[in-house]
């Protein structure tokens, strides 16, 4: 679709549409030339790396190292793990053929890489000295997708998987725990997304794994998104692949080995949980650019108009804000306006011969006045907002006057402030769409519009009805869930858990 200023159709109208148009009109991806596949354009993959950087961080700080294990498999690996090759073997991409002949023996594109990382740890893995062995890698997958969705389903997509061996059981789920921790933590802190982490009912766990964990988000739509999982995988993948180690009494026995991930998939979260009618709205922390400058006319001024621009540009970039100024000519302002706002920049700062001779400059925040626009859930104003701001509404958000001499303490404020802003707004907005019900009617109610906490009996069977007569399906049981028993929300029978369960519709 050409670029233009029609926008993208409005979110409230109709999501898919806006979701579907506005990846591709942000440049944050395109279509690859196979079905199923995403061109990461460079705007979308400086949300990524710094989504990257920032998990990173937080694996290496923990003692994890990275590593990189290799794309081809064999397919005799898989077959190791009888639950794991049947949970992959719809998605699995298998190469047959190879340096102009049949191979004798096929091999998988990863799906993941717990075969590979086994086979591998067995190796390195002898004596107890060796424990725990803490891995991780970076990588892209393949599990081929019928039913794509830029960022959120695509045959390849990029992730790091973590592979930990340890001595006991204890330790492997302290680890599983560390993981999911990570993912929390990082979709709160920089996604600003507000995730419930629980563990995954039997009927939705790893193909392999003994426990799985996830964290779930809610998309402005009300559904609910995975984000990021974490596998205590027992001994399951240990006794597969033959990951033992001599323990201090010199007895042979087997690791237990977690896996843990969270994939591009993420960037998807950041689209459905921030965005609105004009576009996209990015946390600062993922920000590609954090505050565009654009310079107004100026007529004879221009050139100071100019300069005073990337003067100020080079101020903020000293501060490490990432900081653009956008000087194309032969764009009106008004077009600028709408670009930046399509694209989610937090900052936008305007900058004419009139603010220059005041030493000021014009400054629009992405999130308006108050950040909670048309979700009606009444977020908190800025303090001393005066409430809607006039105008067209295209462009946006309260003007403030910003001195140019304190602009740089000025917008590392603002952009605090508005990371801050965007995680309350999602907060709010996520339980104003979840209910606590005790009924079938009250079920499908919450369930429509966003998601239910309630009582189950742990049956598979049970879920499978619920999600054939709602669309819904048990995202997690909440770690943090209060003491809860009774009868099942669906059947009646006596419930399991101890605790309610998360149910929602998800992508
Ligand atoms: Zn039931």
């Amino acid at each position: 679709m050409a670029r233009d200023e029609r926008g993208v159709t409005p979110q409230s109208e109709d999501f898919s549409a806006w979701y579907n148009e506005l990846v591709f009109r942000a440049e944050l991806v395109d279509r690859g030339p196979v079905r199923g596949t995403m061109v990461i354009r460079p705007y979308g993959y400086r949300i990524w790396e710094l989504l990257q950087a920032d998990l990173d961080r937080r694996i290496k700080e923990t003692g994890h190292v990275n590593a990189y294990f290799p794309l081809l498999i064999p397919e005799s690996y898989l077959q190791r793990e009888a639950e794991h090759v049947e949970g992959f073997a719809p998605e699995l991409a298998v190469v047959t053929h190879a340096g102009g002949k049949d191979l004798e023996e096929p091999l998988v594109i990863r799906p993941t890489s717990e075969t590979v990382v086994g086979e591998m740890m067995a190796k390195w893995i002898s004596s107890h000295r060796d424990l725990p062995m803490l891995l991780n890698q970076w990588a892209n997958v393949v599990r081929w997708e019928l039913r794509p969705r830029m960022f959120l389903r695509t045959t390849e997509f990029l992730w790091q998987e973590g592979h930990t061996a340890h001595a006991d059981s204890a330790e492997a789920m302290a680890e599983t725990m560390l993981a999911l921790t990570f993912y929390r933590e990082l979709a709160a802190e920089a996604a600003a997304i507000p995730a419930i982490a629980g563990e995954k009912t039997a009927s939705e766990r790893f193909a392999g794994a003994e426990r799985t964990f996830t964290i779930e988000a809610m998309m402005r739509d009300g559904r609910a998104l995975q984000a990021g999982t974490s596998h205590y995988l027992g001994t399951n993948f240990a006794t597969a692949f033959g990951i033992r180690y001599t323990a201090e009494s010199g007895v042979l026995e087997p690791c237990y080995t977690t896996s843990w991930g969270m994939s591009s998939r993420m960037i998807g979260g950041v689209i459905m949980t921030h965005g609105d009618d004009k576009g996209l709205v990015l946390p600062p922390a993922l920000a590609p650019c954090q505050v565009v400058i654009v310079p107004i006319g100026g007529g004879d001024r221009a050139a100071d108009v100019q300069q005073a621009a990337r003067d100020l540009a080079a101020r903020l970039s000293r501060k490490d804000i990432r900081v653009h100024v956008d000087d194309r000519p032969q764009l009106s302002p008004g077009f600028k306006f709408n670009d930046w706002e399509l694209r989610g920049v937090p900052i936008r700062l305007e900058l004419g011969p009139r603010e220059l001779a005041s030493g000021t400059a014009v400054m629009v925040s992405r999130l308006g006045d108050q950040g909670a626009d048309d979700q009606g859930t009444g977020g908190p104003g800025r303090a001393g907002g005066p409430g809607r701001a006039g105008g067209p509404g295209r462009v946006g958000g309260r003007k403030t006057e910003l001195s140019l001499d304190s602009a740089v303490a000025r917008i590392s404020y603002e952009l605090s402030a508005f990371q801050a802003m965007l995680l309350q707004r999602a907060t709010e907005f996520r339980d104003a769409r979840t209910a606590t019900v005790n009924s079938w009617p009250a079920f499908t109610e919450a369930v429509a519009t966003g998601w239910a906490l309630a009582l189950h009996c742990g049956r598979p069977s049970c879920e499978e009805d619920i999600k054939a007569q709602t669309g819904a399906t048990a995202r997690c049981i909440p770690l943090e869930g209060e003491p809860d028993s009774g009868t099942c929300v669906r059947c009646g029978l006596p419930s399991a858990y101890g605790t309610r369960v998360l149910f929602g519709r998800a992508y």
